[in-house]
């Protein structure tokens, strides 16, 4: 090392070629850490069809997949109760007691039904039970085998039910579980959630409750995420760590998940006597819900994963005592390398403190020091917010101006290949963080900037504790771990190679907790809303600041040219990182054009007015694609003709009328006394429909009281014309009885029944999609309506 120099704080690093070398091993080992992250995130390799009987093999499971989704089958429907058959043979061909309950079951949660009134379904759940040795209770594999009407479900949620079928296999093969495993398969969770709201409230297998394992797919690749539990989680936390071999969870997924519109059967089980976790794939959104939502479009490797989670998950509960597993807190957990770190949510807001106390220290030492003064710690902390605001805002502004050019992203919840995108929304945080930094390194100093970018994790880290707990880790402990490599910077020679030790260990500390959600925030949240995940990316760049700078000449080292040489180097990073923004993006525009395999989204209906012949197309497209410009030419509303469409404005355009009929509507008794009457009406569909509903002209009687087909629902007054309505999924060719206790006003009493089915081929004046046009995913697409009013 030669002569001990004589000024250590200003000699260290100043030497380029030991400084570069620092940079680039710290770099090394922070990207050795991100692959590892990404492994660990990675889904497994699918087992072939003859992996051993105990395993889980993705291969054996596709068979079933395959039946299931070979066709789109709405529940109510003829291909519905072909996959329910093949569901029954399977499993009792494994020599399970299996039954399947039939019922009416109203809806769980509170999904957008008819306002001011019930939606109900009949539903068949397929049940099946793998009885106990010694059970301490009951532990409850579910999955949904009923698709949309607009695809077959190849994703959602025949990975979920085949997974189940192969764990089945599997449990069957080796010796019986102490717990009983009960199978549940249910129906009508796309139209609301009805089978699992039945199962759970109804079935005497459901009557003490239990653990829930639900298993889902909203997408078509990606890990499988285990991204909801029930409340006070600990022990649930601890048993997925330990028993799943691929225990990717966050205690903050639950927290996204609440604020998307989504909604599962778990709903329903938590509504009732249950616990459990809730686990899907999410990637490869954009097939959701539509006709390419296929088996062939599957990642085996996510269902492999499924599967794996699920087998060792259902054995481990499957032995352990039941008794309780309700703890008496939520545990914080988050992905690490490929295990999972959980910590009890009590320690969330002391650790937080902890946290803004020793980034307050560290700022208080780096005064003392002589590092920073108190105008840059405050300058470093008011101008990291800068960063935190511009690259969440540019990436909403890129996308802004994506969507600008291929207007047909609008309807799609993530583009087909959305990669290079996502890779462009971290190169523009990158770009915003290099370039501030750039900008204000020389006037405010590294070690200021540092402290500001600490501070600011460690504020969200308090905030985040108080408002979203389960986040608070992401913040809270990257900067913990800062402030801790801090310290130990400041209490080792400057000139050794502690101190880039020391950041370099905080950085990978932050790179394995925010890199997870940045990868996996884009899948489930969409590129509409990449900005989310730009803020996460600019957290953690501000994390690893400290090694960024290691990128840059030592600061105040050069004097004249030298110094005019160093700007230009510290604009390097930013430059290539804002032209790797532009490129990606354009890379994206390229890659991922509109074809037929990934067709442009359109979204079409069709309304017929019965009693007057009127009829229109509707689309529910803000802003209509060319191919649904050709039916619509204006804003409508349809809350007065077609109340079971919903209440919010519509995009329509006149049709030629079809000769459909509308259901018919049988008054099978009508009781008055006074000027109140039951009415005793049954409501029958003249073709095959998927759903059926009723609403009651609540300016023509006030309703008391309703039940559908034997279940009373609730009544609270909605708003509109149609005050009171009943939406019933899935209705029986006999029709639907409803009974109604009603305050007459007088004259008759109106009420409107409206049926709807699906595809709009043979009607008058559809035109057949062309070639790159498809189908939006959604609950509402190519439905055919047909309403009349009754005057009863
Ligand atoms: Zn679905």
């Amino acid at each position: 090392m030669g002569a001990p120099p004589t000024r250590p704080a200003d000699r260290a690093f100043t030497r380029p070629r030991r400084r570069l070398t620092a940079a680039v091993a710290a770099l090394v080992a922070l990207l050795a850490v991100g692959a590892g992250v990404l492994v660990g995130l990675s889904t497994p390799a699918p087992r072939p069809a003859d992996a051993p009987e105990g395993e889980f093999s993705a291969g054996r499971a596709f068979r079933n997949v395959e039946v299931i989704a070979a066709e789109p089958h709405v529940a109510g429907s003829a291909a519905n109760d072909r996959v329910r058959e093949h569901l029954v043979g399977t499993l009792r061909g494994l020599g399970l007691q299996t039954e399947v309950q039939d019922a009416v079951a109203p809806e769980a949660g509170q999904l957008s039904g008819a306002a001011g009134g019930a939606t109900l379904a009949r539903v068949r759940n397929v049940v099946a039970r793998l009885p106990g040795t010694d059970p301490t209770g009951k532990v409850f594999l579910v999955s949904h085998y009923d698709s949309v009407q607009t695809g077959p479900g190849g994703n959602d949620d025949a990975a979920g039910t085949a997974a189940i079928l192969e764990v089945a296999r599997a449990l069957t093969t080796g010796p019986r579980p102490r717990n009983d495993i009960v199978f549940v398969l249910t129906d009508a969770e796309e139209a609301c959630l009805c089978g699992a709201a039945g199962f759970a409230a109804d079935h005497p297998l459901a009557r003490d409750g239990g653990v829930v394992l639900n298993l889902e797919a909203r997408g078509s690749t990606g890990p499988v995420i285990m991204f909801e539990t029930s409340r006070n989680n600990a022990k649930l936390v601890e048993i997925f760590g330990k028993a799943a071999p691929h225990p990717v969870g966050t205690s903050f997924a639950v927290e996204i998940y609440r604020a998307l519109p989504n909604d599962t059967d778990f709903t329903a089980f938590l509504d009732h006597r249950f616990v459990g976790l809730n686990s899907a794939y999410i990637d490869g959104g954009a097939i959701y819900h539509t006709p390419l939502d296929v088996p062939a479009r599957m990642d085996r490797g996510s269902l492999q994963m499924h599967g794996d989670n699920t087998l060792g998950l259902a054995r481990e509960f499957g032995r352990t005592d039941l008794g309780d597993l309700r703890a008496g807190h939520d545990d914080t957990y988050f992905p690490v390398l490929g295990g999972l770190v959980r910590y009890p949510g009590w320690l969330t807001l002391p650790l937080a403190v902890a946290a803004l106390l020793a980034v307050g220290v560290l700022g208080w030492l780096l005064r003392r020091r002589g590092r920073a003064t108190a105008g840059t710690l405050a300058a470093g902390f008011g101008l990291t917010l800068v960063p935190v605001v511009v690259a969440p805002l540019g990436a909403w502004l890129l996308w802004a101006a994506i969507t600008t050019i291929r207007p047909g992203y609008a309807e799609l919840l993530d583009p087909y290949r959305p990669v290079a995108y996502r890779l462009a929304v971290v190169a523009l945080a990158a770009a915003v963080l290099f370039c501030w930094y750039a900008l204000l390194r020389r006037r405010v100093g590294p070690a200021a900037l540092a402290f500001g970018g600490l501070a600011w994790l460690a504020v969200f880290g308090v905030l985040l504790a108080v408002a979203v707990p389960g986040g608070a880790y992401l913040t809270t402990v990257p900067a913990l771990a800062g402030a801790l490599a801090g310290f130990a910077a400041l209490a080792t020679r400057r000139d050794g190679p502690w101190p880039v030790v020391a950041v370099t260990l905080a950085a990978a500390v932050a790179v394995v907790v925010l890199l997870p959600p940045v990868v996996l925030l884009f899948p489930a949240l969409g590129m509409g809303m990449g900005a989310v995940a730009a803020l996460v990316a600019v957290l953690l760049g501000l994390a690893v600041l400290p090694v960024v700078d290691l990128l840059h000449p030592r600061a105040g080292g050069q004097r004249g040219l030298l110094a005019l040489r160093a700007r230009r180097l510290g604009a390097l990073p930013a430059a290539a990182a804002a032209l790797a923004a532009v490129v990606l993006a354009g890379v994206g525009l390229t890659v991922d054009r509109f074809d037929a395999a990934h067709p442009v989204p359109t979204h079409l209906m069709y309304a017929l007015d019965a009693g007057t012949g009127k009829a229109a197309w509707l689309t529910r497209e803000e802003k209509p694609q060319p191919w649904t410009d050709g039916y619509v030419d204006g804003t409508v509303s349809v809350a007065d003709d077609f109340p079971g469409l919903g209440t919010t404005e519509l995009r329509g355009g006149p049709a030629t009328a079809a000769p459909l009929p509308a259901p018919k509507l049988d008054l099978l008794s009508d009781n008055r006394s006074g000027d109140q009457r039951v009415l005793r009406v049954r409501v029958v569909p003249q073709r095959p429909a998927r759903l059926l509903t009723l609403h009651v002209d609540t300016s023509t009687a006030t309703v008391r009281s309703a039940s559908v087909a034997g279940r009373d629902v609730p009544v609270e007054p909605g708003d509109g014309k149609w005050g009171f309505g009943v939406v019933f999924h899935a209705p029986p060719p006999e029709g639907v009885e409803v009974t109604l206790t009603v305050e007459a006003r007088g004259g008759a009493v109106s009420v409107r029944a409206m049926d709807a089915s699906d595809g709009l081929s043979s009607v008058p004046g559809f035109r057949h999609r062309p070639e790159g046009v498809g189908v939006v995913g959604s609950h509402s697409s190519e439905m055919l309506a047909v309403a009349r009013t009754y005057p009863l």
